[in-house]
Order: C-alpha cells, then structure tokens, then sequence
C-alpha cells in the first residue's frame, strides 16, 4: 500500500547502474514510486532500544550508564506509539542480574524518531523490569509513577533540568586542552566564541540539532566556565518526562561523540584544582509557585527542603562531594543555603522570580551525574508530599 506515510523500500529488475541509483534516492526520499517494474514493501525499521544500566560504581566515572541495541521490525510501527513490543537482554553484563537467572525485560515508555539514522527509524527507551514483570530495582521512574497521587498531578509540575559535561579526547585528556599543559585560568570561557575560548562545538551543534529532530524539548545550550565543558537545558517538561527526554538526550550526546571521536562524561569534578565541576542544576514549579503571589510557595518549598537537606544530598549523584566544596559556584555539601540570585547556595531563587513574585526554584545541588528521575521524584515528595 503506497499511500502510507512511513517508508518504503523498493526490490525489482534494474536494468541499468542509473535506474538501479535513482530508485536508490527515491526510497531515501521517502518517493513512493508506484506500477512498472518496481514491486514496493515497506521499509523494514531499525528500532534503537534504550535503557539505563546498574553499573553502580562506574556511573559518571568515564563510562556512563547507558545501554542500547537495535531490532529491526519487518512491519514499522509509529514513531511516539508504544506499540512497540517489550524485549529482553542479559542483565547479568549490566549489573542488573545475577548470570543463573539474567534474563531482564525492556519495557517501552518513550519513543520518538531516530534523527541520527533518519528515515523512520525510531529510539525506543525503556523501563527495566525483572522476569515477573515487576519493576527492577533500578527502575527509578516507576517510583515517579507512584508518587503521582490526585493532589500532586494537579500542581501540574514543572522541571528544567541543566545538563553539564565535560569532554575527553581518545587520550582520556580534557578535549582541546594543550598537550602536557593546561589552558588559561577559568574567566574567558563560560559562553565564549573563538577558536582559543571553545573546543567541541562541531559535536554541541550536531547533538543540539539532533535533540531537535527528535522532538525533544531541549530549550538551550552554553560553553561552560571549565574549558571543553558544556551545558544543554531540557525543559520545561513534567516530572515523566523531563527524565526521559534528558536520558535520550545524554544517549545521543555519547553516540554522536562515537562520530566527533569525543567522550563526553557527566563526572561531577572532572579535574581537581581550580577548574569547575559539572551539575545538574534542577529547576522546579508547582501550579501554585507559577501563580500570583506564588513566591510565599516557593519559600515554603524551601524550608522544607532545608529540612530533608541530607537525603536529597544523598541521593544527588556519586562523587558530588568533590564537587559541592563551597568555591566555584557551590554551596559546601554540609551546608544548606538559599538565596536571591545567589550562584554560592543551594537553592538559588532567580532574580527574575524574586521581582515579579512568582516562578520557580533552582536546586543547583544535583551533580552532573544524577539520575533525573530521582530528582524530580524527591522534589515532588519533599515539597508536595510531607
Ligand atoms: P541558569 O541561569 O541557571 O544557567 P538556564 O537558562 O540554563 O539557567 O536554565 C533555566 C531553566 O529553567 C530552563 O531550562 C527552563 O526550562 C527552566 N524553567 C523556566 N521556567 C520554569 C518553570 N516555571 N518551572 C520549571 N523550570 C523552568
Ligand atoms: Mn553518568
Ligand atoms: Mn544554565
Ligand atoms: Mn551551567
Ligand atoms: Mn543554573
């Protein structure tokens, strides 16, 4: 049936290298060609399943903590669905399952359009879950799920998630900086231009472009203070999908790096010294925060979140204690602080909010490292539900 929208491959006689090239780029073009010698089927699909691993003691430290591999569908189904069939793999090489019984499901929650491979190729991420369908332990976005009662869905949550990293060369130095040296003192880098101020942006644009394609809500990107440090910002999105959208964000950030020959890591402190380390600066709203007069919600917001300060830190990355030291923009982790337009606390009230009296909060304790899920998950517990 040609009249789908979706791709289609052609097979036939061709009886010359022109003919055989033209009917190349019309199924590259999505041309459905229809009669004569051609006999069209569909394009079989190249589905890229995705998902995050428990490689516990690596995570952020070189290796980063997604897998994915890819089944191709003789019949496509549609980008966004979740039609797509669940799938297994051998958790046992993930740190997910012990190798007698290591068979772990993939469970499809989120897909979207594969805009490295095009066509209707499609990325399909997954939740992970154990052999009797319940949820794997580390399956942290079930956990959202669950804290998603009446009274907190309608305080429609919003997040802007900050996404640092730092890049590496094959040689595991920082991307750009001079061999067997170091580059200029920090001061001229953060949202820099020129060849002597930036390195990496070649991959920062094609990664932008594709989040873009895929029709993830990505709102920014900056050159950070570190040099061969950058940021992109998803958001605003809800708590579901803020996570999502900023795993597939990090997984197309690590294959597009295959490409650029750039390993990008989400190390909280990178480099020790006087250089910064990388974050996950998380902005948050409620309904009620977003509304006139909202500032009295942020600041109880604030309070509670003083009190809950340990837990949150706790679960706010692996290794951010190298980072959150007090200098370079951190507030020391021991240390609960909030502030107007303040860069030295934890929770920062943006100059913007504190004049029209309503916004929202920024946590800047999440290190770069930090499941998304999980923050999302304790904000809304620590605010909304206690
Ligand atoms: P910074 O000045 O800290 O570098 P950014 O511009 O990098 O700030 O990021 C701010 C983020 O705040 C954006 O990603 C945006 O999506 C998010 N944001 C804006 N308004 C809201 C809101 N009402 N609730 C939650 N997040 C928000
Ligand atoms: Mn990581
Ligand atoms: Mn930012
Ligand atoms: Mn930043
Ligand atoms: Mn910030």
């Amino acid at each position: 049936s040609a009249g789908q929208a979706s791709g289609f491959g052609v097979s036939g006689f061709f009886s010359n290298k022109n003919e055989l090239r033209s009917t190349v780029s019309a199924v590259k073009s999505f041309t459905p060609r229809q009669g004569g010698v051609f006999k069209i089927v569909a394009l079989a699909q190249k589905a890229e399943y995705i998902w995050m691993d428990g490689q516990e003691g690596q995570k952020g430290i070189r290796f980063n903590e997604m897998r994915s591999k890819t089944k191709v569908l003789q019949r496509p189904i549609r980008a966004g669905s979740l039609d797509f069939p669940q799938w297994s793999f051998d958790g046992s090489s993930t740190g997910q399952a012990e190798g007698k019984f290591s068979d772990c499901i993939l469970n499809p929650v989120f897909t979207c359009p594969d805009p490295i491979r095009g066509e209707n190729h499609v990325l399909v991420l997954c939740e992970v879950l154990n052999p009797d369908s319940t949820p794997h332990e580390t399956n942290t976005r079930r956990k959202i799920q669950d804290i998603l009662s009446p009274d907190v869905l309608a305080e429609e949550t919003l997040f802007g998630f900050e996404q640092e990293y730092t890049m590496f060369n094959k040689a595991c130095k920082v991307y750009g900086w001079p061999e067997g040296g170091f580059p200029h003192p920090q001061g001229p880098f953060y949202c820099g231009v020129g060849l002597e101020a930036v390195y990496g942006r070649p991959l920062v644009e094609a990664h932008m472009d594709a989040c873009i394609k895929a029709g993830l809500k990505i709102s920014g990107i900056n050159a950070e203070v570190m040099p061969g440090q950058w940021e992109f910002q998803i958001g605003p999105a809800g708590p579901l999908e803020v996570g999502d959208h900023v795993m597939l964000a990090r997984w197309l950030l690590h294959r597009l790096g295959e490409d650029f020959g750039i390993t990008c890591t989400f190390e909280p402190k990178p480099m020790e010294g006087d250089w910064n380390g990388a974050g996950a600066h998380t902005n948050y709203s409620t309904k009620t925060m977003r509304e006139e007069g909202g500032i009295k919600a942020i600041h109880a917001a604030i309070e509670k979140l003083s009190k809950k300060h340990a837990e949150h830190i706790s679960q706010y990355g692996l290794g951010n204690e190298r980072r959150l030291t007090g200098k370079h923009e951190t507030a020391n982790i021991n240390t609960f602080k909030s502030g107007v337009a303040d860069r030295g606390a934890s929770i920062r009230i943006p100059l913007g909010v504190s004049l029209e009296g309503k916004g929202y909060l920024e946590d800047r304790r999440p290190a770069a490292n930090v499941d998304p899920y999980v923050v999302s998950r304790m904000l809304i517990q620590t605010t909304l539900k206690n």
